[in-house]
């Protein structure tokens, strides 16, 4: 068996800085700490902080007073940052600055009195934290049909926006479909899906052909990480999204010659490897590593933790 190895994989820029900042936080607080939603998507690593005591919780409510909070890689809307205001937390924000910068762009057009058309998943916690800037302005589509049953005029100052993690093609299709409804429509000028996203994605497009299989290492809820598989069934080929090895089972690999291995934003490389080791083990598998792209990307830690560490508190 011949494995490709898609690269770029795995861990994003965004999604090292959460980690980093929760593991800074953990080593010097203690785990007495709280985080709104999971850091990143991903089933090992939320595992893994809450066996060293991180509660993960869905309602502000729950982190007693004076306790410190961590928003996740996903950002939050301002009513959640109010309500820990209100209650006395220490929150540290760990949002990915290209969600930020999603957030930015949505209070920029909500003010100058555009409405706003999301492009995204709905319930997702970036949409549901972007849609929380400018809740009265913004409207969330998910499909070209989405776009047909909109009401506005052509007249009507609109903007669209997408959400970080989608399908470069899906996006690509309901953008074209707005702009045909409303062509005076106004975009950001840089396109708010990311460059991991967009990397990951193209990586997968370029080799799939040459194989017969297409793995993908990532979490269920994972955004990005779905968006990888639909493009590998979308081009004709078995796909299978799985948290590590043990989910893997011997029978998907009858007949099959050649696989693609590669990774979503939030996953580490560790269950990549031990793919990788069960796939040479089990078949005699032989690696080669495929560079698509090159990614030289990082984020500083946010400037609330290193004003903390700078003052001592950590
Ligand atoms: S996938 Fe993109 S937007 Fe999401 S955390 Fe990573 S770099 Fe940021």
């Amino acid at each position: 068996m011949k494995v490709l190895l898609a690269n770029p994989r795995g861990f994003c820029a965004g999604v090292n800085m959460a980690i980093e900042c929760l593991e800074a936080c953990v080593r010097e607080f203690g785990p007495d700490i709280y985080v709104y939603h999971e850091i990143v998507h991903n089933r090992h690593v939320v595992d893994r902080f809450a066996s060293q005591g991180v509660k993960f919780i869905d309602r502000i409510e729950e982190v007693p007073s004076g306790a410190i909070l961590l928003y996740s890689a996903h950002g939050v809307s301002p009513a959640i940052r109010e309500l820990a205001r209100s209650r006395d937390l220490r929150s540290i924000d760990a949002t990915c600055p290209l969600v930020t910068k999603v957030h930015i762009e949505a209070i920029k057009y909500a003010k100058a009195g555009y409405n706003i058309i999301l492009i995204g998943h709905e319930g997702h916690d970036e949409v549901i934290g972007t849609m929380g800037e400018a809740p009265e302005s913004i409207t969330l589509v998910e499909s070209p049909e989405d776009v047909d049953r909109l009401t506005f005029t052509p007249e009507q100052k609109l903007a669209y926006l997408t959400q970080t993690t989608l399908s470069v093609e899906e996006a690509g299709q309901v953008i074209r479909r707005l702009k045909e409804r409303f062509p005076g429509i106004e975009s950001p000028p840089k396109e708010d899906i990311c460059y991991a996203t967009t990397n990951r994605q193209h990586a997968v497009r370029q080799l799939i052909e040459k194989v017969d299989l297409l793995l993908v290492l990532g979490s269920q809820n994972s955004s990005n990480s779905r968006r990888l598989m639909e493009i590998g069934l979308a081009m004709g080929k078995r796909a299978y999204l799985i948290d590590g090895q043990h989910e893997l089972q011997a029978d998907w690999f009858d007949g099959i010659n050649s696989v693609l291995v590669t990774a979503g934003a939030s996953a580490p490389e560790v269950v990549v490897q031990e793919c990788l080791d069960y796939l040479s083990e089990q078949f005699g598998a032989t690696v080669e590593e495929v560079t698509t792209r090159e990614e030289h990307v990082t984020f500083p830690l946010p400037k609330e933790l290193r004003q903390m560490m700078k003052a001592g508190q950590i």
